[in-house]
């Protein structure tokens, strides 16, 4: 006989699932739209919260609807989780299917307890179903890339979850019921089988919260480091990246090359095709220019119609070939409004220089591309 009362276990982890459930809908509120699937959880661990009160009421309810009206719920819940990552992780979810599934399963429960009552096939049904929601539900999460310790709480939980119906399925045969087996009969066994799905869902909800709050992170970053009309990189960022290449290249002797780029006339641009059209030949510089530079180049916006790229481990002889290929691409554009650029190009020569003085020698071989007449490149 153990101490703890199953169905105590199911109430309190049900009340924190509940609240829980209204912590994921707070923040459906308030993250941003992009952040998809919260709502879905959150409605998800309500359902699991319904569907865990009615088997807590098992024996004081009727059992139509402790045993069929809950397993329902419950399954539904289980899917809705499994939507809500869907949705968060950009996959299109299939609803009709699986809830036409799920109806079934509920329908062949209802058989098994009401027309031919079976424990036993009531609970292989629900051990199958509740394994294989929860592992499509574990390999979906494990298939997004490399493993945080939010996707690997979650995967971890959602296996644990598939491992515990997979044992209770097993020992189902292997440990034959008494003829009276009951749902909260207080072996160690159904025990711990109870208790792991009831801590298993309240686990995944607080993966699903820092999954959500390490999404917000990385938009947050993308939103400081990117500039919102091009998505080239900001100049704080840039900053940073500077000075620590420029670092790495004084510990090791290496060259970088900085470029500073300004279209040609832009105002004349704007003047001319108008705002927009001005905007989308910025779009279109920082998409030609990333597609001519290497993964480690960066690109990024020093404002307005001005341009800094950060190219490492490249000699004054590259780095002079990629602003010519920049140059040449501009020219041949083809594309109204026609914009060319002017570019001033520098490496880093003595130890003593910082950031200031290349940008500083970049931005004087740009005057001189300029004072030249455009569509040039100068060295520094
Ligand atoms: P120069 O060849 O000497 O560089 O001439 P310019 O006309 O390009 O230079 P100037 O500095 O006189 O004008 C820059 C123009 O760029 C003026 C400004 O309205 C425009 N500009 C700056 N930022 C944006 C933007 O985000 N969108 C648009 N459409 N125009 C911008
Ligand atoms: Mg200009
Ligand atoms: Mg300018």
């Amino acid at each position: 006989m153990s101490a703890i009362d199953p169905r105590t276990v199911l109430l309190l982890t049900g009340i924190m699932g509940g609240l829980m459930s209204l912590v994921l809908y707070s923040l459906k509120r308030n993250y941003p739209a992009s952040i998809e699937g919260l709502g879905d959880w959150s409605a998800a661990l309500l359902l699991l919260f319904a569907g865990g009160l009615l088997v807590a009421g098992r024996g004081k309810l009727p059992n139509v609807v402790s045993i069929s009206v809950s397993s329902f719920l419950l399954w539904s819940g289980l899917y809705l989780a499994y939507v809500g990552s869907q949705r968060f992780f950009g996959v299109k979810p299939r609803i009709a299917p699986w809830m036409a599934l799920i109806t079934g399963l509920a329908l062949v429960q209802l058989w098994f307890s009401v027309v031919e009552p079976s424990y036993h096939m009531r609970l292989v049904l629900t051990t199958v179903a509740t394994a294989c929601l929860s592992g499509v539900h574990a390999w979906l999460v494990f298939r997004q890339g490399s493993i945080t310790f939010s996707r690997g709480l979650a995967v971890g939980v959602l296996v644990f979850l598939f491992g515990a119906q997979v044992m209770r399925l097993v020992t189902s045969f292997s440990a034959p019921f008494p003829l009276n087996a009951e749902f909260f009969d207080t072996s160690t066994l159904q025990l711990t089988y109870i208790t792991s799905f009831a801590f298993s869902v309240l686990l995944f909800s607080i993966s699903a919260v820092l999954m959500a709050t390490d999404r917000l992170r990385i938009e947050l970053e993308h939103l400081a480091n990117h500039d919102s009309l091009t998505n080239a990189l900001t100049r704080r960022h840039m900053d940073d990246a500077c000075r620590s290449e420029l670092e790495r290249c004084r510990r090791h002797g290496h060259s970088m090359a900085l470029l500073i780029m300004d279209l040609d006339h832009f105002k004349e641009i704007n003047d001319i095709y108008g705002h927009q059209a001005g905007d989308q030949a910025l779009i279109n510089f920082v998409a030609r220019v990333n597609a001519l530079l290497r993964g480690p180049d960066q690109l990024g916006r020093f404002g307005g119609e001005e341009f800094v790229a950060l190219l490492p481990e490249t000699s004054l002889d590259e780095a002079i070939a990629v602003a010519e290929r920049i140059r040449g691409a501009c020219t041949l554009a083809g594309q109204a409004p026609a914009c060319t650029v002017s570019i001033g190009v520098t490496t880093n020569r003595k130890d003593n220089d910082s950031v200031d003085t290349l940008l500083a020698r970049a931005d004087a071989a740009l005057y001189r591309a300029k004072a030249a007449g455009r569509n040039r490149v100068e060295v520094a």
